[in-house]
């Protein structure tokens, strides 16, 4: 069987390279995460604490023969520059999996006009001294918006493709929950990403965005406004502490104006849960009015926030008598 030894490029407090509030360091630490996640015991993850090019350390390994060391890269350059590829020690011959990581990598990432290149490093030569098969990888380009957002969709299979090319199996996981990518969270829903849609996790409502990231403060979705707290540990009017991205439901303070988002299902009147209300609405039986889209500038209010003083309300009854609140 097959053991990996992964070195994660830039150890230490080395960030390495950085493009769009990314850093190198973090990411690929990410990816050997997940590496180590799915390849289970056949993976070993170097130490992070420590920068492998300064201290040498690959010289002072002592790992099972057969190891295959794979050290971990995200490349920088100007912003068109893209692809990944594998680097290796002049004069070697790639090996069949310095040959099946460039086939994975360079299909995965492509861009570049090399899978592999002969490179001299220093990590590559301590390798050899040892009788280590090493390659670097350099994933992709931390300095292409497209490469960057590829990679951070898609940890689990990169991780995959680097161990299945190492011929390591590795096991479907269908994980649901949150996950962090730098200060943004994703959530994955039996193994695939959710993009535009609700979350609902212990009793919460979340809503993710078309970049898969979730949303904080006022959305707009399938026609309805709903508020979604801010900062975490955040208190509002219903004396309730809110978590981060968490939807508001009740009275809401924002920006010097009252709202009102339903606490309830209301499928007569077309009232969802969270839902900023407009027109006549009645909470704790008073009635409130709620300025509707039509009379933002005559009013000289928001969508949907609560109106004081004297307003004409032109009413609607129903044959019974009833008012009717929606406006
Ligand atoms: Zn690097």
């Amino acid at each position: 069987m097959a053991k990996v030894f992964v070195i994660t490029g830039h150890g230490g407090v080395d960030s390495g390279a950085s493009g769009f509030g990314f850093t190198e360091a973090e990411r690929i630490r990410a990816l050997a995460a997940r590496m180590k996640a799915l390849g289970g015991a056949d993976v070993t993850i170097g130490d992070t604490s420590i920068d492998y090019y300064s201290t040498g350390a690959i010289s002072n390994l002592n790992l099972p023969a057969g190891t295959q060391i794979v050290e971990l890269h995200l490349d920088a350059a100007s912003s068109t520059a893209r692809g990944g590829h594998v680097i290796i020690k002049p004069g070697l011959t790639p090996d069949a999996i310095d040959n099946a990581i460039a086939d994975f990598i360079s299909g995965y990432f492509q861009g570049r006009s090399n899978k592999i290149v002969n490179q001299a490093l220093s990590n590559a030569d301590r390798a050899a001294a040892k009788g280590y098969p090493y390659r670097l990888v350099e994933c992709c380009f931390i300095t292409n918006h497209a490469d960057l957002t590829k990679f951070n969709n898609n940890l689990d299979a990169i991780a995959r493709g680097l161990l299945n090319a190492m011929g390591i199996k590795t096991e479907e996981v269908k994980k649901t929950g949150w996950e962090q990518v730098g200060k943004k969270w994703k959530y994955k829903k039996n193994g695939k990403y959710v993009v535009n849609d609700w979350v609902s996790d212990k009793g919460a409502w979340y809503f993710i965005g078309a970049d898969g990231f979730m949303m904080t403060g006022w959305i707009k979705t399938s026609g309805k406004w709903y508020y979604l707290n801010p900062v975490s540990g955040k208190k509002h009017h219903d004396g309730k502490t809110y978590k981060e991205g968490q939807m508001v439901t009740g009275w809401l303070y924002d920006a010097k104006r009252w709202f009102y988002l339903s606490t309830k299902y209301d499928d007569a009147n077309g009232i969802v849960l969270g839902a900023m209300i407009v027109g006549l609405y009645v909470v704790a039986g008073i009635a409130y009015y709620f300025c509707p889209a039509a009379r933002t500038k005559e009013l000289k209010v928001a969508e949907g926030q609560m109106v004081t003083g004297k307003v004409a309300i032109n009413c609607n009854f129903n044959s019974s008598g009833g008012l009717i609140m929606k406006q």
